[in-house]
């Protein structure tokens, strides 16, 4: 297959990483996550903009446009036939002698590729357990950044437990998931943490707040505590590649009745509708 390598499309045998990359060195680069529906990539452009306003806040300039950027997702995703599947974009410092200084000149390394993925029918019905964990990350959660140790670690809690996500606190106060953005209704109402350093601005996350916008929906844009996560109503988890999933137990405790919630059902129609809206069938 091809792949967007350094501004070009290339053989997916051609784009190799050098030994003093600083995204494999340091970590030190940001990516994102794209969902392509039939072909057609849904938020394209959020996902852009975010994708500039992770690298200016580590102090890298992308030496393409957006436009630029954006032309090389849709030739990739013609050349490559693309149906539904995943888009990895991903913006690293570059190749220098290493240092942790950052260099003054030295040129980016981008690459972007197609993964597969469905969509988790069976779980956006069903619904998905959690465990909650500390929050042991750092405090640049607003950056989409490639250093994802913290997430890893807390994610394999997730998975020794049996579940499909690890929740994460910080003193007390629910931050997101591991990998994904969490809201709390309680009384017909949402509440999710509000997008500063210690969360990830999920474009999921954004556009289920335009659907609470559009459709008149009470929610407020603050931190909830663990104790009133595990006496919510409905619980559900937002990303890019899970859309909308119910969580519906957490630390092996159910969550309301233990089934996915009406707000929560609501929200996943009306998110269905953008896709359609954006993507067609
Ligand atoms: N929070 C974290 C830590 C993430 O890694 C992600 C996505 O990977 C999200 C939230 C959800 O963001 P998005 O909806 O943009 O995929």
């Amino acid at each position: 297959g091809k792949v967007i390598f350094n501004g070009h499309i290339v053989d997916r045998e051609k784009a190799i990483i050098h030994i003093e990359d600083r995204g494999f060195q340091f970590g030190d680069g940001v990516y994102e996550v794209i969902r392509i529906y039939n072909g057609k990539p849904f938020t394209l452009k959020e996902h852009i903009d975010r994708l500039y306003a992770s690298a200016q806040k580590i102090y890298m300039e992308i030496p393409y446009s957006k436009q630029e950027i954006t032309d090389l997702i849709i030739n990739l995703l013609e050349q490559e036939n693309a149906s539904t599947c995943n888009l990895y974009l991903q913006i690293s410092r570059g190749v220098v002698p290493r240092n942790h200084v950052i260099p003054e000149t030295v040129s980016p390394t981008l690459i972007g590729y197609l993964m597969p993925g469905t969509r988790p029918v069976d779980l956006m019905k069903t619904g998905g357990k959690a465990v909650i964990t500390e929050d042991l990350r750092w405090h640049y959660c607003d950056i989409k950044s490639i250093s994802l140790l913290g997430a890893v670690l807390a994610k394999k809690k997730a998975t020794d437990a049996g579940c499909l996500e690890a929740i994460l606190h910080r003193d007390g106060i629910i931050t997101e998931g591991s990998s994904t953005n969490i809201w709390m209704v309680q009384n017909g109402k949402l509440f999710t943490h509000p997008a500063n350093q210690f969360i990830l601005n999920g474009i999921t996350r954004q556009k289920v707040i335009s659907l609470l916008d559009f459709n008149q929906l009470p929610y407020e844009e603050t931190g909830f505590t663990v104790e009133q996560l595990q006496n919510a109503d409905e619980l559900f988890l937002t990303s890019t590649t899970m859309e909308i999933i119910p969580i519906v137990e957490v630390d092996g405790v159910k969550i309301g009745n233990g089934t996915p919630g009406d707000v929560t059902r609501k929200l996943q129609t009306l998110f269905e509708q953008e896709i359609e809206h954006e993507c067609g069938h």
